[in-house]
């Protein structure tokens, strides 16, 4: 039987997200990584303090904007659906600093014709270089000054539009169902104020992809590594035979990872090794590097070959000394997630039937759903229709943005059966 969310009529739901989605870009909140505190601008108070008085309009009793900036929503289940799992749903409020986000002025275009679309500065976007942008009907771009913002307020906006859809229509029966806002996503900075005992899911999803289909359930692991390399000095006139510069060390190990698995020569499933910093003197210089790979025995090889390139400069560098300190980053969430496969199974089961022809896709760096799923709680991520995240040539699809939200509807039904 076809489920009843696919009936949904999409200009319904467009009315629901659109008009949300076109004033939280407005809001600027963009993170800043050189700020300690969560949230690291200010401006991530204003749209969360809105989202928590939308929810509280809507009718939710269950309201928290927590002292870090995280909202967290609550919307009870239907009558007979107390013992029914819960499942929740993510989407970050801040966006990228990479691009300006202040004074987004977001452009909707209905009626797109396939054609060229002119930005300030010169930019374009065009259907040659992007074929999907081609297929459209509707797109929200931005003015080409800033970002849009779609990174991730489409997420929230579909989120939001879910909820407002439920709210109104007991008639979907459900279980527990959890929202939560997220600030600092962007920096990774928020995450160890994340109110992680707050959270009943069983599962969640974040909104935090790209085109529609797309469906993420593993990422990197990620290590960093410091390596600290410690020369033997002596005055540089009397030096021969004697001095190791320490300088020099840290030049000889950043040039011995190899260059074929750095972040500019990999994609898909290859991981890196990618310096990330150096600095120093004759005595004492270090080297910051990160490691990236998607298998775990493959990290460990990563490692292990660390220690290798040590001790090769060691050899070079008579008296000098190289130390390698590593730790964890964050994991792939892959084990997790398939050590619960009704999270992905259920997923799946909704994009068929809302008719999404789904692919799996690696993703080559962390979410929020990384840690939650580290600390217990499986986070797949999902699409959410934009394009060109963290750039000025950013744009939404708005009928994706309508799947997308209609996708969270039929999850939460599913989780609820
Ligand atoms: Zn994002």
């Amino acid at each position: 039987m076809e489920s009843p969310v696919k009936q949904i009529d999409d200009q319904l739901v467009e009315n629901l997200l659109l008009p949300r989605f076109l004033k939280y870009v407005r809001y600027w909140t963009e993170s800043d990584r050189h700020v300690e505190a969560t949230p690291s601008s200010p401006g991530q108070w204003d749209l969360a303090k809105a989202l928590r008085d939308e929810l509280l309009g809507l009718g939710l009793k269950d309201v928290t904007l927590t002292d870090h900036c995280y909202v967290i929503a609550r919307l009870p289940p239907g009558p007979g659906k107390e013992s029914a799992p819960g499942v929740g749903f993510l989407a970050h409020i801040d966006t990228a600093s990479d691009v300006s986000g202040k004074d987004v002025k977001p452009q909707l275009v209905h009626n797109y014709n396939g054609e060229k679309i002119e930005l300030a500065g010169g930019l374009t976007l065009d259907p040659a270089q992007e074929p999907d942008l081609a297929a459209q009907k509707a797109i929200v771009h931005s003015d080409g000054t800033t970002l849009l913002g779609a990174d991730d307020k489409a997420g929230v906006a579909e989120i939001m539009a879910a909820v407002e859809y439920l709210c109104a229509h007991p008639e979907i029966a459900h279980g527990p169902v959890e929202i939560i806002f997220s600030p600092d996503e962007e920096t990774g900075k928020g995450l160890p104020d994340f109110p992680l005992s707050d959270i009943k899911s069983t599962a969640c999803y974040t909104l935090d992809g790209g085109p529609m289909g797309e469906l993420e359930a593993e990422c990197f692991n990620a290590w960093k590594a410091d390596v600290e390399c410690k020369g033997k000095v002596i005055h540089v006139g009397a030096a021969r035979g004697i001095l190791a510069n320490a300088v020099l060390m840290a030049a000889s190990f950043a040039v011995m990872l190899p260059r074929s698995e750095s972040p500019e020569a990999t994609d898909g499933y290859y991981g890196y090794y990618c310096p990330m910093e150096i600095k120093g003197d004759l005595e004492n210089a270090s080297l910051e590097v990160f490691l990236r790979d998607f298998d775990t025995e493959g990290m460990r090889r990563r490692v292990a070959a660390l220690e290798v390139f040590a001790k090769t400069v060691e050899a070079q560098f008579p008296g000098g000394r190289v130390i390698v300190n590593t730790k964890p980053q964050y994991y792939n969430m892959k084990d997790k997630i398939d050590s619960k496969p009704e999270v992905l199974d259920r997923l799946k089961q909704a994009m068929e039937n809302m008719g999404i022809t789904y692919h799996l896709k690696p993703i080559r760096g962390g979410t929020d759903g990384s840690r939650l799923t580290e600390l217990g709680i499986p986070t797949p991520n999902i699409f959410t229709g934009g394009r060109n995240f963290h750039s000025r040539l950013e744009w939404v699809s708005v009928s994706e943005m309508c799947t997308a939200c209609k996708l969270i509807i039929e999850l939460i039904r599913l989780w609820g059966e």
